[in-house]
């Protein structure tokens, strides 16, 4: 069993942030993430808000540079899923992976969050059979194919943008009659002439099998009932995510959602002491590469105080 002053759970650009934070301050930190690593930046192409980049940059090369820089100082980054954390009174905390178990004196959660499905008939079973949810993992084997994309947030519109490249046709299918997404991207979306809209509608069943991959959709008007199909070749879900908060829920306190409780604003203090909480499996309102990163620093700066205080 190895001791560790800081562990980090995930290597999303909160995870990483504290990370190069904890490395510089000489904790040693140990970075455990799952078997992809990166986090949900790695499945996204060019991110162009990310400040210091103003041509942009790809979201797997920037997740790749923190990566090298969290290394440079110190951490040691180890692809291990968690299976079991003990977070209780007695210190120090214990968490047992896939392959060992570590104790820490402070944890760093930045677990993020996973995609949702929308849980009808074909989904699951057609999911890498023409079902995906990432277009930048699994767009390019629909050239020239027509693709569907279900969702109206961010999400949902710039998979629509991408997939573009790759389709003959893209249609964004909506259960309203307007976007959630930003303007910038709704103008994006609406502009983009390979887009066709489907407003009011839901997809109520992915028809297809393993051989053929997708073949159709069925889809229900969400104002008047009435059924319909789609034929394509693909369906891109984009509805939003669930906090990986999972490990936590019986000692930490969660929301209705499953998103980790921060105590106090300008902190990221769960309620057990010395275990913080950054990027998305905290944030439902920001939920921005940008933002994850800022409350990683946040959580590393807290994590560092939190030991000095242990040691005075
Ligand atoms: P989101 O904003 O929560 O949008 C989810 C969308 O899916 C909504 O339009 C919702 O419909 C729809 N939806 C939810 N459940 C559904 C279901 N069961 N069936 C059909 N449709 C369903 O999620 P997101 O697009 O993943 O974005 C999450 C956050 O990340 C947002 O804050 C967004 O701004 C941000 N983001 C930013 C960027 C960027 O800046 N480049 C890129 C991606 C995401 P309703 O609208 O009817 O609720």
């Amino acid at each position: 069993m190895s001791h560790f002053k800081v562990i980090i759970l995930g290597s999303g650009p909160a995870g990483l942030t504290a990370a190069i934070y904890a490395s510089r301050a000489n904790l040693e930190p140990l970075l455990l993430h799952g078997p992809l690593g990166g986090g949900q930046l790695t499945t996204t192409t060019d991110v162009e808000n990310f400040p210091g980049f103003p041509e942009g940059v790809m979201g797997p090369d920037l997740m790749n540079q923190m990566t090298h820089q969290a290394e440079r100082f110190g951490t040691t980054v180890r692809a291990e899923t968690v299976t079991k954390a003990e977070l209780t009174d007695q210190k120090p905390y214990r968490l047992t992976t896939d392959q060992n178990t570590y104790t820490c004196d402070t944890l760093i959660i930045a677990t993020g969050a996973a995609p949702k499905y929308i849980g009808i008939p074909g989904e699951r079973e057609l999911l890498g059979y023409g079902v995906s949810t990432c277009a930048t993992c699994d767009g390019a084997f629909f050239r020239d194919e027509i693709i569907a994309v279900v969702g109206g947030g961010d999400s949902a519109c710039e998979e629509a943008n991408f997939l573009t490249r790759f389709g003959k046709k893209v249609y964004l299918i909506h259960r309203r009659d307007s976007l959630r997404a930003s303007k910038i991207m709704q103008d994006r979306t609406l502009k983009n002439p390979k887009i066709e809209m489907i407003w009011n509608s839901t997809v109520s069943e992915v028809v297809g099998d393993r051989d053929n991959g997708v073949t159709k959709l069925k889809l229900q008007n969400t104002q008047d009932g009435t059924q319909s199909e789609l034929e394509c070749a693909a369906l891109f879900v984009a509805i939003g995510h669930t906090p990986n908060s999972e490990l936590f829920k019986a000692q930490l306190k969660l929301n209705e959602q499953g998103y980790i409780i921060i105590d106090e604003r300008n902190s990221t203090a769960t309620n057990i002491e010395g275990v913080y909480a950054c990027g998305d499996v905290q944030d439902f309102i920001f939920r921005q590469a940008i933002t994850a990163a800022g409350t990683g620093c946040m959580a590393a700066i807290e994590a560092e105080r939190y030991l000095e205080g242990l040691e005075a």
